[in-house]
């Protein structure tokens, strides 16, 4: 069903999509360079706190005000974790269930028109058109008589998109497990395995980091930094070294020293001639050689803020390399979380993690109802 609303404005779509991909050139062919420009990209981390601070404690004191007081004291550990998740998503969760209200306050039933609107809320929120227009047929059929029940439905028919994606792989396969972290520059590769070492060094595994970045020597400090705030091992090589020979060091070094977990941490850019794909190809095959079924998983890190483009993004690393799965970051940071619903409808990829802030904390493990839930 194609409402007017997507009909006027599949021109103006189309140009912004294209402009969003002239801005952030990652879009590009894989034979073209990767940008360097994306480190200006919307998710500045001190705009983002910035902004939130003021967001989440309006949300938060709208929040407790609004709480009944329960009648058994609440686990206040799964209270407090989902409530953090709740707070960080308040900018999505704002633009989607202030949108509601506005199309559906007030109306007694679904006639074309709210139709329309609920198509342009979904699109906007980045859900994206083709996930927008499917919701829209289950909606418009499934006969709703009482328009409380549209969230509901809606939920539900976003669960079932969520919940059609496949399993995530398993993440203690190998011996040791070896984790390729691949993405474009600026979208938390880095922060990511920084909060993944932790997470795993707090359940008891032995982790290494590698600093295959060797583009900067900024970026191997930070990894560093993260390495130690984690209490994992660290390998790196000179700036400029070869990424493929750090991974191969770095695995033979897991191997002798009997660590679980490896996670590579690699450019998001070019900075030769040698193009990108065909670098993390090679750390790929390095990396096989030395031990049976490694890399074990390619983890794509893609940036919420930087919305359709991160699709297209996710399109062009999996073509190459045969992505397992996804961490989406910066959720905290953007109104347009419904990528991540227009993401598992639109790839056979695992969503496996969400980053919701800056801190160790700040990973998720993604939980299709728990966001749901959060967002509605
Ligand atoms: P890389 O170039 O892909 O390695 O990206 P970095 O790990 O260096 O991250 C780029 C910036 O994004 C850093 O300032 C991070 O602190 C920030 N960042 C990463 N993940 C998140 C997140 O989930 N939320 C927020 N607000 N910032 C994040
Ligand atoms: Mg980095």
């Amino acid at each position: 069903m194609a409402f007017n609303w997507f009909k006027k404005n599949k021109k103006k779509q189309n140009t912004d999509d294209r402009a969003t991909e002239v801005e952030q050139p990652a879009c590009e062919p894989i034979d073209g360079p990767l940008p360097l420009e994306l480190d200006d990209h919307d998710g500045s981390p001190s705009q983002i706190a910035a902004e939130n601070s003021e967001d989440l404690s309006a949300d938060q004191s709208a929040e407790i005000s609004q709480d009944e007081p329960p009648a058994e004291p609440p686990d206040q550990a799964a209270t407090g974790y989902f409530r953090r998740l709740k707070n960080r998503l308040a900018k999505t969760r704002k633009s989607l269930t202030d949108g509601l209200d506005s199309i559906f306050s007030g109306k007694q039933k679904i006639d074309d028109a709210a139709l329309e609107e609920l198509e342009e809320l979904l699109i906007t929120s980045d859900i994206g058109v083709q996930t927008t227009m499917a919701l829209i047929e289950r909606i418009s059929k499934a006969k709703i008589s009482d328009i409380s029940q549209v969230k509901t439905v809606l939920k539900k028919e976003i669960l079932s998109i969520l919940d059609s994606r496949p399993d995530a792989p398993a993440t203690n396969t190998g011996s040791p497990h070896v984790v390729l972290v691949v993405g474009v520059n600026g979208v938390g590769k880095t922060t990511t395995i920084g909060k993944l070492a932790a997470s795993a060094g707090a359940s008891g595994q032995k982790v290494l980091i590698a600093a295959a970045d060797t583009f900067r020597a900024a970026a191997v400090e930070q990894l560093g930094i993260w390495a130690e705030r984690a209490k994992a091992e660290f390998v790196k090589h000179k700036e400029n070294a070869d990424p493929a020979a750090v991974a191969f060091d770095a695995v033979a070094a897991a191997s002798a020293r009997g660590c679980d977990l490896v996670l590579i941490d690699t450019a998001g850019r070019l900075h030769t001639k040698v193009n990108l794909m065909e670098e993390l190809k090679k750390i790929k095959r390095t990396v096989a050689k030395q031990v049976a079924g490694a890399p074990h998983e390619i983890l794509l890190v893609l940036d919420a803020t930087t919305g359709q483009n991160a699709l297209s993004q996710a399109k062009l690393f999996n073509e190459a390399l045969d992505v397992t799965g996804l961490a989406m970051t910066k959720l905290d940071g953007t109104a347009k979380g419904g990528i991540v619903i227009g993401i598992c409808s639109a790839l056979n990829v695992p969503l496996q993690y969400i980053g919701i802030g800056e801190q160790i904390e700040d990973l998720r493990p993604f939980d299709a109802e728990q966001f749901i839930d959060a967002l509605f």
